[in-house]
This record gives C-alpha cells, sequence and structure tokens, in this order.
C-alpha cells in the first residue's frame, strides 16, 4: 500500500500552564487517506481543535512527526509551513473568521492573494465560487450583512480558492442552525465525491453520522477508529442535482483527484513561488491599509496629527527663516552687489565726519584703476528744493559718476543715464526716479524739461524704472546728476560725501577691502575714512539667519519624532486589536512577510499622509501670514519639502517595524481564539 497523505507518527503536544505542563495530545498515531472523509469525534476539551490545528500546520507538535505526503514538516520552515496551508489546506472554522473589513468577494479572493494569482483571475474564480455556493447576489455583502449560513458558505469558497486538496472544518456546524448545519454537511460530502479530503473535527454524534469514518478522540487518546457503514446513497442522492453544479466548481487545474498525487513536494513548489515576485501583493497590502483607514478615519486622523504637525513646522519654519533672509538679502542688494562703501570719519555715528573732507573724486579715480575694481562712483548730496514750474518738492538730490546707476542696479524707463563727458563738463543735466516724474510731470513730458535744483536749472534727460526693494523707501524722490556739477556749481567743493566701489564678481570682498584701505591710506597718510563691505554683512546675516533656521528646525524635528512615537503607539495597539485578522490571514497561507508588510505600509501611508496634510498646514500657514501684514513672504524651498517628506516616510518605516515585526511573529492558534 502507498504512504497515506496525512502521517501522524506519536504526536504529542502540550501546553506549560503556569509551573504545570498541560499535556493535551498523547502519543498520537493517525494515517489519512486521500479522498477520505473523516470526523473527529469527542468532548469538548478533548484536543480535537489542537489535533486539527497541527493537522493544518498551524500548530506543531512537542514530540513525534507529522508527514504530509511522506514529507516531514518538522523539517520545514515558516514559509514553507504557510506554502502548505495556502496551497493544500483549506480552513473551516467554526466562527467563520472571516475579515469584517472586507466583502464575501474579497474574502474568498484573500488566500489567491498569497498564492499570488492576479488579480483579475483571482476575482474570476472566487465569483464563481461564490456563484455555485448559492451567493451570486451577496458578493458585495461585507460579513455582518450576511447570515451564519452564508458566512459559512463563504469561508468554504475561500477553503477552495487555492485547490483546497484537503479541507479542514473545526465545528463547523457549531454556530449554525439544525438546518444551515445540515446544509452544510451536505456540501461538504459533496466536496467529499469530488475527490476533496475532508475532515472535520465536533462533539456532536449527528454530525459525525456523515462522515465515512469517524475517530474517536478522549482526553488526547484515540480511543476509537470505526468506518461509518450507516452512510446510504439515499442521504445525498436528493442533491443529485445540486450535486452535478458543485462538481462544476472545481476549476479544471484545482481538480483534486484521488487516483493521482496532487500534492507535490512541498519545498520545491515553494521555491517555485519564491522566485515569482509579485507587485499584486504589495498593492493589495496598500488597498488594506487604505481600507483600515478610512474604516477608522478619526483615530486615523489623530495618528497623522503628530506627524502633521511636526512636518508643517518643519516646513514652515524653514520657510519663515528663508523668507526673513531674502528679505534683509533684498536690502542688502539694495546697497548694490558686492560693493564696499568708503565714507569719512572713524565710523558710522562719527560726530567729526562732516568736518573731514579729505575723501575726493581723485580718491575715486585711483581706486578705479584697482585690478579687482569693476566700478566706482563718489557721491555728493545736496539738500535743496526740487521745482519744477509752479511744483516745488522735497527729495534726494545726489551728484554721482557715471558708473552709479551700474553700482546701484538701475535701469531706464526713458531717455538715457550722463556719460563721462557730462561729467567732465560739469553739465547741468539730471537723471530723475519714476516718483519724481509723478510728482513734477502730470503728462510724461519730463524728457527734455528744465527743473530747478535750488538755484540751479538742470535738464532732465533720463528716468529710471523704479527697482525692486523692500528696504529703499518707495515713496523718496530721487535726482542724480553729475558730481562735478553738485560740488562745482551748487557748493564749490572738491571733496565728496562718499565713494562707493564695486568689485570684481569673482573677487573675495575682504581681499578688496584690505586693498582699498592700504590704498587710500597711502594716499591720505592716516586712515580718516572707514569702509563698509556689504558682502561681510550679507555672509554674517546669513550665518546667523542658518544658525536660527537650524536650531527651530532641530526642535521641530524633536516633534516630529514624538509624533513618530505616537503612530508607533497605536500601531502596536492596532496590532492587539486585529489580532483575530491576523490570525487569519496565517491561517490561509499568508507568509510572515506578507503580515510585516501589511503593517510597515500602513504606517509608511499614515506618515506618508500625515507629512502632505502637514505640507498642506505649512502653506496655509504661509497664506495667513502673508495676510498678517508682515513685510516679508514665507518661502518654500523644494528641497525642504522633499526632505519632509523623506523624513515622514522614514519614521513610517523606523517606528512602524516594531509592531509589524510583532504583528508578523503572532501565534496563529491564539490570534484567531482571541476575539
Ligand atoms: P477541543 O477542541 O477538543 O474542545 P482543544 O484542543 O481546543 O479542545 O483544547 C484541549 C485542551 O487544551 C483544553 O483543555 C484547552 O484548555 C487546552 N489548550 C488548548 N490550546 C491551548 C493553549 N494555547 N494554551 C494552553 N492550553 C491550551
Ligand atoms: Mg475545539
Amino acid at each position: 500500500m502507498t504512504e497515506a497523505l496525512l502521517n501522524v507518527v506519536g504526536v504529542s503536544r502540550s501546553f506549560s500552564a503556569g509551573e504545570d505542563e498541560l499535556t493535551v495530545l498523547k502519543e498520537i498515531n493517525l494515517q489519512i487517506n486521500r479522498g477520505e472523509m473523516v470526523a473527529i469525534i469527542g468532548a469538548s476539551g478533548s484536543g480535537k481543535s489542537t489535533l486539527m490545528n497541527i493537522l493544518g500546520c498551524l500548530d506543531k507538535p512537542n514530540k513525534g512527526h507529522y508527514f504530509i505526503n511522506g514529507q516531514d514538516t518538522s523539517a520545514m520552515d515558516e514559509n514553507e509551513l504557510a506554502a502548505l496551508r495556502r496551497e493544500y489546506f483549506g480552513f473551516i472554522f467554526q466562527r467563520y473568521h472571516l475579515l469584517g473589513d472586507l466583502t464575501a468577494l474579497g474574502n474568498v479572493e484573500v488566500p489567491a492573494l498569497y498564492a499570488n494569482e492576479g488579480p483579475n483571475e483571482r476575482q474570476k474564480k472566487a465569483k464563481q465560487l461564490l456563484t455555485r455556493l448559492g451567493l451570486s447576489d451577496r458578493l458585495e455583502h461585507k460579513p455582518n450583512q450576511l447570515s451564519g449560513g452564508q458566512q459559512q458558505r463563504v469561508s468554504v469558497a475561500r477553503a477552495l480558492i487555492n485547490g483546497g486538496d484537503v479541507i479542514l472544518a473545526d465545528e463547523p456546524t457549531g454556530a449554525l442552525d439544525s438546518s444551515s448545519g445540515e446544509e452544510m454537511m451536505k456540501l461538504l460530502r459533496e466536496l467529499h465525491r469530488d475527490g476533496h479530503t475532508i475532515i472535520l473535527v465536533t462533539h456532536d454524534p449527528h454530525i459525525a453520522e456523515f462522515a465515512d469514518r469517524v475517530i474517536e478522540i478522549k482526553d488526547g487518546e484515540i480511543i476509537g477508529d470505526t468506518l461509518n457503514t450507516k452512510i446510504n446513497d439515499d442521504q445525498s442522492s436528493d442533491s443529485a442535482a445540486e450535486d452535478a453544479s458543485l462538481s462544476a466548481i472545481e476549476l479544471d487545474d484545482h481538480k483534486p483527484q484521488a487516483d493521482q498525487q496532487t500534492i507535490k513536494p512541498p519545498a520545491v513548489k515553494h521555491r517555485r513561488l519564491a522566485r515569482t515576485l509579485n507587485w499584486s501583493r504589495y498593492l493589495e497590502a496598500l488597498k488594506m491599509a487604505l481600507v483600515g483607514m478610512t474604516n477608522n478615519r478619526l483615530r486615523t486622523f489623530l495618528t497623522m496629527l503628530g506627524i502633521i504637525i511636526g512636518i508643517a513646522s518643519v516646513v514652515s519654519v524653514v520657510a519663515l527663516g528663508a523668507g526673513s533672509q531674502q528679505s534683509i538679502m533684498d536690502n542688502i542688494a539694495s546697497m548694490g552687489t558686492n560693493t564696499i562703501e568708503i565714507k569719512p570719519g572713524t565710523g558710522r555715528g562719527d560726530r567729526r565726519s562732516g568736518r573731514i573732507r579729505t575723501l575726493t573724486a581723485a580718491d575715486a579715480n585711483a581706486l578705479k584703476s584697482l585690478s579687482f575694481v569693476d566700478s566706482v562712483t563718489p557721491t555728493v548730496r545736496a539738500n535743496v528744493a526740487i521745482r519744477y514750474s509752479s511744483e516745488t518738492v522735497s527729495g534726494s538730490v545726489q551728484g554721482v559718476g557715471t558708473d552709479y546707476f551700474r553700482v546701484r542696479g538701475y535701469s531706464l524707463a526713458q531717455g538715457q543715464f550722463f556719460a563721462e563727458d557730462s561729467v567732465v563738463a560739469m553739465e547741468q543735466v539730471a537723471v530723475i526716479d519714476e516718483n519724481t516724474e509723478q510728482a513734477l510731470f502730470s503728462e510724461g513730458d519730463a524728457l527734455g524739461s528744465v527743473i530747478f535744483l535750488g538755484h540751479l536749472p538742470v535738464r532732465v534727460i533720463g528716468v529710471t524704472q523704479p527697482i525692486e526693494s523692500v528696504s529703499s523707501n518707495s515713496d523718496e524722490l530721487n535726482v542724480w546728476l553729475p558730481y562735478t556739477t553738485v560740488s562745482g556749481r551748487i557748493f564749490r567743493q572738491n571733496y565728496v560725501d562718499d565713494i562707493t566701489v564695486r568689485v570684481d564678481e569673482n573677487v573675495e570682498s575682504e581681499l578688496a577691502e584690505q586693498g582699498i584701505i592700504s590704498l587710500l591710506t597711502m594716499r591720505h597718510d592716516t586712515v580718516d575714512f572707514f569702509t563698509i563691505n556689504t558682502d561681510t554683512i550679507r555672509k554674517s546675516i546669513e550665518k546667523t539667519s542658518d544658525t536660527m533656521t537650524m536650531l527651530i528646525s532641530a526642535i521641530a524635528f524633536i516633534s516630529l519624532l514624538v509624533g513618530g512615537i505616537g503612530v508607533m503607539n497605536i500601531m502596536l495597539v492596532s496590532v492587539t486589536e486585529r489580532t483575530r485578522e491576523i490570525g487569519i490571514r496565517i491561517a490561509v497561507g499568508a507568509r510572515q512577510t506578507d503580515i510585516m508588510w501589511q503593517f510597515l505600509i500602513e504606517a509608511v501611508l499614515v506618515c506618508f499622509c500625515g507629512g502632505a496634510l502637514g505640507i498642506g498646514l505649512a502653506y496655509l500657514v504661509g497664506i495667513i501670514f502673508s495676510y498678517s501684514g508682515s513685510d516679508f513672504q514665507m518661502i518654500y524651498s523644494g528641497t525642504s519639502i522633499v526632505a519632509a517628506f523623506t523624513c515622514s516616510t522614514l519614521i513610517g518605516i523606523l517606528f512602524g517595524y516594531l509592531p509589524a515585526r510583532n504583528a508578523a511573529r503572532l501565534n496563529p492558534i491564539e490570534a484567531l481564539s482571541r476575539d
């Protein structure tokens, strides 16, 4: 005789109950052949379920061996056992154990999903099975919308979807009324006739009568093993019509045939599956995570809250820092880019500086000859009224060099700037800004008009475009004319108020400053001037505001960490809460990695969505901020947003790992007995 399909040899199973050991199965020996229908009967607590769990590879014996088709299961690892559960066994439980979040169809598909079946194919199969089990109008119903009998039929379909060569039914009628129970038993008999090996556990002798062979168990020992002769074909003949339809349930490739060895060596098959990488499982885990999240919206939101606040604060702080820095930079830029100002005196606020008259246009010319100098302009300021016909306004009148406009970054709206010739000839020409034009001329006839600066008549030859600068007073009126004209024709003096030097782009401004200082010191024989280097100011501001941003970001990052710990906490609770679901998934053949991924994906998804909402919140803060009347805007950098997203995702992985690992390591039997 060939070897039995399932062969239990000297199997014992004991549980530790406090100090003592409770031996539930005692040296069991049992052979079950392919195609048999066996009932295991015994009183409650006699060890039936424990035996069933060992038969279904959900549990391992402490002692003895369990061979499936000649293969010793004790030599198999977790993945190989999962593959066996997935591909050869189909479980039917007393309390159905369907996943509450999924529809009937979704529940039936689960084992096929773990067997790497494509989405269309597994849906087609599930539909077929449910239709043939009379549930075609209940496909989209959730378990709590189904009667007990219907739920049990869904679980039968689930047991069959991967073939279900061996059906293990633990008290399948225990929760059903007698008529549904009888129907269930007829269904199992039909499956038996189709070639499935059926093992059912019951405490009810009437139910056991449906089986061909009845094994009696008492206190963990087999006390009887009899063939049931009472079965007559009449019992099932009344369902002959149904029978025909049921045999059609079997999808050809899965139809078990009693005369043929359908169970292949599991190790070989497992290795083949391991090579088929299938994203469908991860996609499904993602879908499940989304379903779980939407079913618990408030909790999901509260879980995310820490991440949302953390990300929002990181992004807004960085944006705020960038915005304020930018506004300071704009101020400095309005002083000219890479410029050095030279003023008389010993420093800002030196009262005697007005009396120092050693800074001259000649100094400016001398500076121009330095190799690193791009352009130089002296400035002479005059405090005079600006008049045109009957209009008199006050504004800033400055005598400047031709380079001035380049140094300060002005461009023309109309007309032209004055040239070197005009400077040499002390010409009475002026360039005005748009404010002055609007103040004095109503019809845009500024060009060519003559205005009076004090008593000096000058002709307007150019109008500048307004420059984007936050600092420069936008109401200020500016009139520029050659510095020679101001010092020669208004003041009759030969010194200037200050000199502005623009340094070449690629020159280190500190070095340039040193060069300028030593040249002027040589010319004046003394240091009666001081320099203001905009580049140095810019750098120091950049540095302080960077430090501030880093500091506040560090605090925000800590809040993000706290948020992550919150996520971990809730995920751990969620694992405990969903223990039963995990048990079911493991029973229908999920690998440990499948469970792990499901929870990890959920944690990452929560953090990712939290990150997205946090960034949204940060933008909202920016909008509110811009209406708050602040003089600068928040600037959002792509880098900080990408960093925030990466950070929240990493937190999901980091803090999701522990709960996910806990879930994957759950003992399926304990998990299933939980409610
Ligand atoms: P049956 O299904 O025949 O009613 P079980 O196989 O479920 O019985 O349980 C047999 C005995 O083993 C019971 O006394 C039960 O308390 C004990 N038992 C079952 N599972 C465990 C476990 N995980 N830990 C401790 N004791 C257990
Ligand atoms: Mg039991």
